[in-house]
Formats: structure tokens, sequence, C-alpha cells
């Protein structure tokens, strides 16, 4: 089964898809988690992958389409995954619609977590305490806002018109277990085949 989790920074998909993924024992596919795990490499692409990445700007697309493109059809997703945080802008989607076109992969559930810009900011802040993201600052959290608002709502709204039978809105401002609970009772009412 092949999902997609959406939603704005701070939405918490993340963790929705974290649990998901364990409920359901595919992979969490995270182009967040991935590229911050190539940080690490200090490389000349980890060096510009950091500057972008701390102003809250998004990576640019070929980038993302060669790393996710490479990941589904691999082996650990040959019983599927759950994408999170991509595509992220309106090319990444034309990408993504081709290619899983011509790789014969069906998306069996879009789910749009969203909130409102006041709790965005507030568990972005939250956070950053936490687990010490650069990019979680105050200063680039409009930016990020700015982003998911201008590149990737319209995304949301293409699969809202054209996906319609696989797509589900669930609001993220409830208690995270109430959301997981909701979801699971989406995918056990959808049909895998
Ligand atoms: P996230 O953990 O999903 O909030 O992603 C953290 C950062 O990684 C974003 O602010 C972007 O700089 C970059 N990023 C993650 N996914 C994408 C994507 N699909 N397209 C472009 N940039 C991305």
């Amino acid at each position: 089964m092949q999902l997609i989790v959406f939603g704005p920074p701070g939405a918490g998909k993340g963790t929705q898809a974290k649990l998901l993924s364990s409920y359901l024992s595919i992979p969490h596919l995270s182009t967040g988690d991935i590229l911050r795990s190539k940080l690490n490499e200090k490389d000349e692409i980890s060096i510009k992958l950091q500057s972008i990445m701390s102003s809250g700007n998004l990576v640019s697309d070929n980038i993302l389409n060669q790393i996710v493109s490479e990941k589904i059809i691999s082996k650990e997703c040959n019983r599927g995954f759950i994408l999170d945080g991509y595509p992220r802008t309106i090319d990444q989607m034309n990408y993504l619609n081709n290619y899983i076109l011509n790789n014969n992969i069906a998306i069996n559930l879009i789910i749009n977590i969203f909130v409102d810009d006041l709790t965005i900011q507030k568990r972005i802040l939250n956070r950053s305490k936490i687990e010490n993201r650069e990019d979680d600052s105050i200063q680039t959290i409009q930016t990020r806002v700015n982003a998911y608002n201008l590149e990737t709502k319209p995304i949301a709204e293409y699969y809202k018109k054209n996906y319609h039978s696989v797509y589900y809105e669930i609001d993220g401002t409830n208690k995270v277990e109430e959301i997981q609970k909701k979801l699971r009772e989406i995918v056990k009412n959808t049909n895998f085949s």
C-alpha cells in the first residue's frame, strides 16, 4: 500500500506517518529526514543543502525527484511506503504522477493534515527546544509556511479534485492518539488491491 501524507510544517505529519509506518509495517519515507541524514556527509552537496534547509527554503526539485524515485522502486518498498514531505511542488507532483504511471504504482491514500498558522508557530517553536532543529527558529518559520502556502497547498487542491476517492482531510489540532485512531480507521476501510 502506498500513502502520501501532506500538511504544513508542524502539522504532525511526521509523527503520524511514523506511527502508521509501524502499524502497517511499511517504510516511512520522510524527505526531510533523508535530507538531514545527508547533511552528516559533510561534502560539497551537504554544505549547499545545509544553507538551503536552515533558511527554510525548498531544496531543488531534481534532487528530491531523484531521491524519491530511487527509493520507491527499491526492495525496501516492495510492500509499499508512506511518503512524508513529498511532493512539495507542482513540478515534483508532475514528476511523481509520471513516475508512478510508468512503474505501475498506485497511490491508495492521500492524507492531508491541516492546522492553523498560529498552532504551526507554537508547535515549531516548541519542537525547536526539544529537537534542536536549525530550521525551527522563529526567522525560518515564516519562510517555511510561505513555501508551503505558495508551492505545496496547490498540490493538495489538485489531489482533492483529481484523487477525491482516496483523499482525506484530518484536523491536526486534535490529540496525536485521536488522529492516529482516525487514520487507522481510514486505512481499514481502504481497498488496497
Ligand atoms: P521537513 O522535515 O519535511 O519539514 O523538511 C525539512 C526541509 O527539507 C524543508 O524545509 C526543505 O528545505 C527540505 N525538503 C524536504 N522535503 C522537500 C521537498 N519535497 N522538496 C524540497 N525541499 C524539501
